[in-house]
C-alpha cells in the first residue's frame, strides 16, 4: 500500500520514491510508487497534478486496497527511482477550501445543529450538503452572515489545524462533532479546540492561511441545504471581480459606491415613468395620425370617406385602423414597407358597410386573410394600395 506522504505533511511538494507497478490502459500508463505526496480525488477533494520525473501527472486515484495510482503519459519500469513534484498552487487552494470547510461545518453545527454530510470542491466553487433539525432547506440571509461572522472569527484566532492517527483509545475520548465513516487507519483533523472530525485530506496547519471564507448562498438539493461557499484566494478574486462591477456601476450612476442599489433602484423607476409617457405620446401621435389621415380622405358619392396611406411604422398599422374605423362610413387602405418583404397591408372598413376587404386584397394579388371588415397582408407589389384603391372607385355601386 502506497505510504500517503501528505498525511504527515500537507506542505511536502517533492519527494523520491521508487515505481511498485505500471500499468498500460487506452489513455496513458497508471504507476503505483511506495511513497507518494499526491493526493488521490477522495472525500470530495480533486486530485493533485504535477510531474513524477519527465512525465505530466494528469490523473491520482485510490484503488480499493488503498493504491494510489498516477496516470502519466509515458511508461516508467518498475523498480526506477523517480522524482515527484506537486503543482503547489492548485493543491494550496485545495487545502483553504477544505480547511475552510472543516472551520463552516464546526461553526454551522455549533449555532444552527446543521449536520455536514459531505464537502465538493468544484473549479469555481464549494459546496456542503446539510442537514437542519428542523427539516429546512435555506438559511436567512442573516443567519448566513451570523455564521459568516462566526468562521471569519475563528480564521483570525489563527489557531493549530492539527492531523494525527490517535489510538483506539485515544479516539473513544475524543469529541468528534460526527462520528467517522471507517473503522480502520481513523485519522483526525482538529482545529483550536472548536472543531475535530475524522478526515483524510489536505489542510493548513492554521486556520489563519484559510485566509476568508464567503458565503454564496444555500438553496435546496435533493431535500437538504446546499450551502455553496469560497475560501482563501478564491474569495479575494471573487471580491476583486465584485468590486470591479461596483465601481463600474458607481461611476456611471454618479452615486457612491455604498448608495448603487438605492441608484439602480431609482433608475428602474424612472426607467417605468419614461416607459409610461412614451406610451402615451405614442397614443397621442396616432390619435393626430388618424386625424390627419380622415382630413385627407376622399369622400364617395355616399358620403363614405376613403383613406389610403403609407405608413412609416409597421406597428401603427392596427392602431390607426381601428381609430379610422372606428368613425362611421370609412374604408382604410394602409401599408407599411418592409425592407426586402414589400408591403405589410391592413384593409379595414367601418361596420355599417358591407365590402369585403379579404377579397379585395386577394383580388388586387395580395397574399392575406382576416375578416371582411379587417384584412391583414402582404404583396411585393408596391402599387397595391393604388390599385385598391382605383378598384374600389371602380366597383362600388
Ligand atoms: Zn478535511
Amino acid at each position: 500500500m502506497t505510504n500517503r506522504l501528505y498525511y504527515d505533511d500537507s506542505y511536502l511538494t517533492q519527494f523520491e520514491a521508487v515505481v511498485t507497478a505500471c500499468i498500460e490502459t487506452h489513455n496513458g500508463y497508471e504507476i503505483s510508487l511506495d511513497q507518494s505526496a499526491f493526493y488521490p480525488t477522495s472525500g470530495g477533494q480533486p486530485h493533485d497534478r504535477g510531474s513524477i520525473s519527465r512525465s505530466i501527472v494528469v490523473d491520482v486515484f485510490c484503488d480499493d486496497l488503498g493504491e494510489i495510482w498516477h496516470r502519466i503519459d509515458q511508461p516508467l519500469s518498475v523498480g526506477t527511482k523517480v522524482h515527484g513534484e506537486i503543482d503547489w498552487q492548485r493543491r494550496f487552494d485545495h487545502m483553504q477550501q477544505h480547511g475552510g470547510e472543516h472551520i463552516l461545518a464546526g461553526s454551522l453545527w455549533d449555532l444552527f445543529r446543521g449536520f455536514t454530510h459531505g464537502l465538493h470542491i468544484g473549479n469555481e466553487l464549494s459546496t456542503i450538503d446539510v442537514t437542519m433539525p428542523d427539516g429546512r432547506t435555506r438559511l436567512e440571509a442573516e443567519e448566513c452572515l451570523e455564521l459568516e461572522k462566526l468562521a471569519n472569527s475563528r480564521i483570525q484566532q489563527a489557531v493549530p489545524m492539527r492531523a494525527w492517527f490517535p489510538t483506539q483509545q485515544e479516539l473513544n475520548t475524543l469529541p468528534l462533532r460526527k462520528d467517522p465513516t471507517t473503522h480502520k487507519n481513523i485519522r483526525i483533523v482538529a482545529a483550536g479546540d472548536f472543531e475535530m472530525v475524522a478526515c483524510g485530506g489536505t489542510h493548513p496547519d492554521n486556520t489563519g492561511e484559510i485566509g476568508l471564507i464567503k458565503i454564496l448562498g444555500t438553496a435546496p438539493v435533493r431535500g437538504k441545504l446546499r450551502l455553496s461557499f469560497l475560501c482563501g484566494e478564491r474569495a479575494l478574486r471573487n471580491y476583486q471581480t465584485l468590486m470591479q462591477s461596483a465601481n463600474m456601476i458607481s461611476t456611471a450612476l454618479s452615486v457612491p459606491m455604498q448608495e448603487i442599489a438605492q441608484g439602480v433602484s431609482s433608475l428602474l423607476d424612472q426607467q417605468a415613468q419614461l416607459r409610461e409617457e412614451i406610451k402615451h405620446l405614442r397614443q397621442e401621435q396616432v390619435h393626430l395620425k388618424a386625424k390627419s389621415l380622415l382630413d385627407k380622405a376622399i369622400t364617395l358619392n355616399d358620403g363614405t370617406k376613403l383613406v389610403k396611406a403609407q405608413l412609416s411604422q409597421e406597428t401603427e398599422l392596427k392602431d390607426i385602423a381601428s381609430l379610422l374605423i372606428s368613425e362611421k362610413r370609412v374604408i382604410a387602405l394602409l401599408g407599411s414597407l418592409q425592407k426586402e418583404k414589400g408591403l405589410r397591408l391592413l384593409f379595414a372598413r367601418s361596420k355599417e358597410l358591407d365590402e369585403d376587404m379579404t377579397a379585395l386584397m386577394r383580388d388586387c394579388g395580395a397574399k392575406g386573410g382576416g375578416r371582411a371588415d379587417f384584412a391583414q397582408g402582404s404583396s411585393k407589389d408596391v402599387n397595391i394600395l393604388q390599385m385598391a384603391k382605383s378598384y374600389l372607385l371602380n366597383h362600388r355601386h
